[in-house]
């Protein structure tokens, strides 16, 4: 297949092409480079079955395609606060232009929601039955409610015109190929330990996530895209639950070194807990995560180890 995969050049969407290609299809990767880097995709520019396009999502395009992967949207929350009207234009208008595009071409296309659309979740695990609490008028609600709208297009779409859809909801993954200056948790701790500095924990570091190791990630959006039985929308992360002092101490145990955890502000409408609940993963993809918290660390910390020493 012809496969367009917009926000390719990012940490989760490298991996989506390496995936695709390596199934044998045709990649085209459409990234503007707002947080993706030419190194993630490096290796693929000379493949013959790749492409590049450097495209803003907000602007329409055109391809011939058979399936649509939309990743196009900053994830960190330093990212996506930077230029919070961007972000909402990304994630609305990168649909509508999917969406369109999709029709037209009667393409499959699919769309990387987040756990935000859950906001700081008053009911845990969180299931996608699960409407959500999130605040409309915050410093996070520039991401949230573009991906709450990103769905409702998707949803209209596929009412309305019949567009074949997938949604799926994505819990918090890392791996090789974050952005060292992301900020967000895994690469800030992994980082800050490697070069010795303090760990910085926000608030009382009491508060939980649930990380997914980027392999167990793409293979399940792989499995939703290749699927009939669901549109989603459909949670893939992994229900372990730790608190970010568990997370920190973890890193610094396999880091080693003398890093000590430091406390900062916790950032505004940070929420206190989540976890996804992955019965509907495991019953129509017949999927669950297979690496470990422990076990992605390592291969992330090995990943970040290289990264620092060649920059
Ligand atoms: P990332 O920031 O590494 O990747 C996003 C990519 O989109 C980057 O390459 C960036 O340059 C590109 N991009 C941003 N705005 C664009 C625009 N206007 N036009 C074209 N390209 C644009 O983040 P990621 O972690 O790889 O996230 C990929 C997708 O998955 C995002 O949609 C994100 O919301 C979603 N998601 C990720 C996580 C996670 O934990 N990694 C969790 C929930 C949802
Ligand atoms: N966090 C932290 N130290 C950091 C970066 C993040 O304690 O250096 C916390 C943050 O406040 C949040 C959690 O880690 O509670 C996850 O943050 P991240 O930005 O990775 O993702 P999100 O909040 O979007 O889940």
């Amino acid at each position: 297949m012809r496969i367009l995969v917009t926000g390719g050049a990012g940490f989760l969407g490298s991996h989506l092409c390496d995936r695709l290609l390596a199934e044998g299809h045709e990649v085209l990767c459409l990234d503007n480079f707002f947080t993706g880097r030419k190194s993630n995709i490096a290796g693929l520019l000379t493949h013959p079955r790749f492409e590049f396009f450097r495209h803003d999502v907000i602007d329409p395009f055109k391809f011939e395609v058979d399936q649509i992967y939309n990743l196009a949207c900053p994830a960190s929350p330093p990212h996506y606060q930077y230029n919070p009207i961007k972000t909402t234009k990304t994630s609305v208008m990168g649909a509508i232009n999917c969406l369109g595009l999709a029709k037209r071409v009667k393409a499959r296309v699919f769309q990387a929601s987040t756990s935000e659309v859950y906001g700081d979740p008053a009911v845990h695990p969180q299931p996608e039955s699960y409407w959500g609490n999130v605040n409309p008028i915050g410093r996070r609600s520039c991401y949230d409610e573009g991906k709450r709208c990103a769905e409702t297009l998707f949803f209209d779409y596929h009412r309305e015109n019949k567009v074949d859809i997938r949604v799926v909801r994505i819990f918090n993954t890392y791996g090789p190929r974050m952005h060292p200056n992301d900020g967000r948790v895994v690469s800030n701790f992994i980082v800050q330990a490697l070069r010795g500095e303090d760990v910085t924990v926000y608030g009382d570091g009491s508060q939980t996530r649930s990380f997914c190791y980027v392999d167990d990630l793409i293979e399940g959006f792989v499995r939703l895209m290749e699927q009939t039985e669901t549109v989603g929308p459909i949670n893939i992360g992994n229900p372990g639950e730790f608190t970010m002092l568990q997370l920190a101490e973890l890193v610094l145990r396999k880091v080693g070194g003398k890093s000590k955890i430091i406390h900062r502000e916790l950032p505004a409408d940070d929420p206190k807990q989540r976890r996804p609940d992955i019965s509907l993963a495991k019953k129509y993809l017949r999927w669950e995560p297979k690496v470990p918290l422990e076990e992605g660390i390592e291969r992330t910390i090995a990943y970040f180890r290289e990264a620092i020493k060649n920059s």
